[in-house]
């Protein structure tokens, strides 16, 4: 197969220089996809390729008819929901592990995954400035990281024997409640739904003016459902809400917390990593009495998703609670030795921690705080132009690299707009909807939005490794052009 070999390299040598490219030219290409549903699908044959293609074929179809239908996440004029970035030293990575295609279910199916991927996860912990934790390991997502501690919270509980019982058709078992705050993340409440708890056992506690938990409201929550019979199962507290990346007061929710025996998790999947900076240290302050915690290098840590790093200061109860061996995986290694698939539910796993070990070591820990030093730079740049402009304002505090604003002209409703809308709110609503299809509409840049207050806002998030001075710039050029038009043509 000397000619497959070779077509593989020239095809490997292709890539690369397109990828090159690719960051080189971030302007060739629209932020947001500028397709119709469909379109994609369409552009291919619905028949199955009865004989095989070349790679330079392959690679073609790629360019000319998927790369359309991509929003550019990698861009650095991305700043929709949570930027993040797919770095050299990731793309190696992954490159490599897909050539390796390995499986990590156990310590011996590749010793090697095992011990880089607790080897990468120590060296984040040492970067966030986390005291030790027994125990780790990264998953596809904050998602999967936040449902595997609550599952273990439901273990720690171990005299409800849900394990082996289950929770249905059972009246012996109190209602279990799970606490977060009303900006906690959604996945709170899916990792609930999964797990026999349901929506309704999620009491989404109160925040402050600032978007935090409200550590008293959470305390007479508590005290108010064991008063009734209800059993406390799970703590979430978030460090970097999704809307707004306020941070709730986890020093005083551990302390209750402690109080009652209840499992704490964290969930800092965003704003964590910002602890890597001395100046931000306090960003965690409190998480090192947390029974588990949720960060995500492949939010803002330059590594491709997907990459959640888990860390879980009970494994015992964590493996209590997944751990389940058939005859065919058993094994005689050292009891040392950490097999991955006790501790969650699924068995396979891929050889994510290449990645995150690669993307570590080329940058450095000095590096890394460089350049997340430098996306709070941007993030206060823009607020200030936000602050500074007549019609733009900001509707959260900046903690970290994302700004919530909206447009707000000083302005009386205008009366052309009086018949349609019944209140200037309603009006500002509306205008900053459409302000931000305006500005997605541009292809220059991407912005997404949230509800703050129950008002519309915008929210400018930083986080790509190649977001420079000039993108923030370029946006508030866009947002000023785009309100200007608006405002000047018929609604
Ligand atoms: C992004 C985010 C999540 C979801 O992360 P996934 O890895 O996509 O599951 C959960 N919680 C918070 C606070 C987040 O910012």
């Amino acid at each position: 197969a000397i000619s497959e070999d070779r077509a593989f390299l020239d095809a490997m040598d292709r890539i690369a220089n397109w990828v090159v490219h690719y960051f080189n030219h971030p302007e060739s290409y629209p932020v947001l996809a500028q397709v119709q549903p469909g379109d994609v699908r369409n552009r291919f044959p619905a028949d199955c390729p009865e004989t095989g293609r070349t790679f330079d074929d392959l690679i073609d179809d790629f360019e000319q008819k998927i790369l359309p239908g991509i929003t550019h996440w990698n861009h650095p004029a991305f700043f929709a929901y949570f930027a993040i970035s797919g770095s050299y030293p990731g793309i190696i990575a992954e490159s490599l592990t897909a050539a390796l295609n390995v499986n990590g279910m156990l310590w011996r199916t590749s010793p090697s995954l095992t011990e880089i991927e607790q080897l990468s996860l120590q060296y984040l912990r040492q970067m966030l400035g986390l005291p030790e934790i027994p125990f780790a390991m990264i998953l596809d997502t904050a998602s999967t990281s936040s449902l595997l501690a609550i599952a273990a919270a439901r273990e720690a509980l171990a005299e409800l024997q849900v394990r082996e019982k289950g929770l249905a058709g059972r009246h012996d078992i109190p209602r279990l409640v799970v606490y977060c705050s009303e900006e906690a993340h959604s996945s709170i409440e899916k990792a609930a739904i999964v797990l026999g708890i349901g929506r309704e056992n999620v009491c989404r506690i109160k925040t402050d003016s600032d978007f935090r938990m409200r550590a008293d409201e959470l305390l007479h929550r508590i005290e108010h459902d064991l008063a009734c019979g209800s059993k406390p199962l799970c703590v979430v507290a978030t460090v970097g809400t999704t809307s707004t990346t306020s941070v709730d007061p986890v020093g005083a929710i551990a302390e209750i917390c402690r109080m009652h025996g209840i499992w704490l998790h964290v969930d800092a999947a965003y704003a964590g990593i910002a602890a890597i900076l001395p100046e931000k240290r306090n960003t965690l302050a409190g998480c090192d009495a947390a029974d588990s915690l949720v960060v995500n290098p492949h939010k803002w840590l330059f590594t491709p998703i997907d990459l959640s790093a888990f860390y879980c200061r009970r494994p015992s109860v964590l493996k209590d609670a997944l751990s389940l061996v058939p005859e065919y995986l058993r094994v005689s290694d050292a009891c040392e030795v950490t097999n991955l698939m006790d501790y969650g539910f699924q068995l396979g796993r891929r050889f994510r921690g290449l990645k995150l070990w690669m993307v570590i070591n080329y940058y450095g820990s000095s590096g890394l705080r460089n350049l997340i030093r430098g996306h709070l730079d941007l993030a206060n740049q823009f607020a200030k132009w936000v602050q500074d402009s007549d019609s733009f304002e900001l509707m959260a505090p900046v903690p970290f690299s994302t700004v919530c604003f909206r447009f707000h002209p000083k302005i009386e409703l205008p009366s052309a707009a009086a018949g349609s809308f019944e209140s200037l709110a309603a009006y500002l609503d509306d205008v900053n909807e459409r302000l931000m299809n305006a500005v997605n509409a541009t292809g220059e840049t991407y912005l997404s939005h949230t509800k703050i207050h129950n008002k519309y806002a915008l929210r400018c998030a930083i986080g790509n490794i190649r977001t420079q001075s000039s993108h923030i710039a370029n946006l508030c050029r866009i947002l000023e052009e785009c309100s200007h038009t608006l405002m000047s043509s018929p609604l």
